[in-house]
C-alpha cells in the first residue's frame, strides 16, 4: 500500500532551473549567467517590462518546455519513490500546456498519478486537496505559502530561492537527498502505532 503524498513542481524543480537562459539572452541579447538569477521575477533581471518578458515566454514556451534538460536523479529517484507514494505534479504552467508536460515526463519515463496546470503560483489549496505529506518546490514564495498551511516543503537549492526559512521548510541540493528524506520518514514508526508494538 502506498503511504505518502508528495507533489512536485516541474520547472525549476525536475527540470534543470535556468534551461530557458540561453534563449532569453539571445532574445534580449543580455548576458546573464545562473549565478546572476537571484530572484525569480527574470524581467527585473532583464530590466524589461513584466509584459515585453510574458511576450517571449509565449512565443517561446513550447519549444523551451519541450526541450528542458532534467535533473540528474530525477527518474531514478521517482520510479524508486512511486513504488512507495503517489506522485502528484502541480505546476503554475498554463493549463494549454499540459499536453507538452505530460509529453515531457512520458519522454523521460517519470511516473505519477497526477498532474495539475493550475495557471497561478498559488499551489496551497491544491496541496491541500491532494493531502500533500511533502511538496518539493524551487519557489521561495511558494515554500513559504505552503509552510504557513502546515505543509512540509523540500526546497532544491537554486540562486533565487535563498532567505530565511521556517521550521517546515528543508532547503535540499540534489534528487538523492530527497529520495533519502522522504525514505527515513516513511520508515519512523508513527506515534499511534507504537503502543500496540
Ligand atoms: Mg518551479
Amino acid at each position: 500500500m502506498k503511504s505518502l503524498n508528495l507533489c512536485i513542481d516541474i520547472d525549476g524543480t525536475i527540470t534543470e532551473p535556468y534551461y530557458w537562459l540561453a534563449s532569453a539572452n539571445a532574445y534580449f541579447k543580455s548576458n546573464l549567467q545562473p549565478e546572476d538569477v537571484t530572484m525569480y521575477e527574470i524581467h527585473k533581471l532583464l530590466g524589461v517590462d513584466q509584459a515585453i518578458y510574458h511576450n517571449f515566454y509565449q512565443q517561446n514556451c513550447e519549444q523551451l518546455h519541450s526541450e528542458a534538460d532534467i535533473r540528474i536523479g530525477v527518474h531514478s529517484v521517482l520510479t524508486n519513490l512511486h513504488n512507495h507514494h503517489y506522485l502528484h505534479f502541480v505546476t503554475a504552467r498554463e493549463e494549454k500546456l499540459t499536453d507538452i508536460s505530460v509529453q515531457w515526463l512520458q519522454k523521460h519515463q517519470i511516473p505519477l498519478d497526477s498532474i495539475t496546470h493550475l495557471g497561478s503560483h498559488y499551489k496551497v489549496e491544491k496541496a491541500l486537496e491532494l493531502q500533500a505529506d511533502f511538496f518539493i518546490e524551487d519557489r521561495y514564495e511558494n515554500a513559504l505559502e505552503l509552510a504557513e498551511a502546515g505543509i512540509q516543503v523540500l526546497l532544491i537549492d537554486c540562486s533565487y530561492n535563498r532567505g530565511y526559512l521556517p521550521h517546515n521548510v528543508f532547503r535540499v541540493s540534489h534528487w538523492f537527498q530527497i529520495e533519502k528524506i522522504i525514505g527515513d520518514h516513511s520508515r519512523r514508526v508513527p506515534e499511534s502505532l507504537k503502543l500496540v508494538i
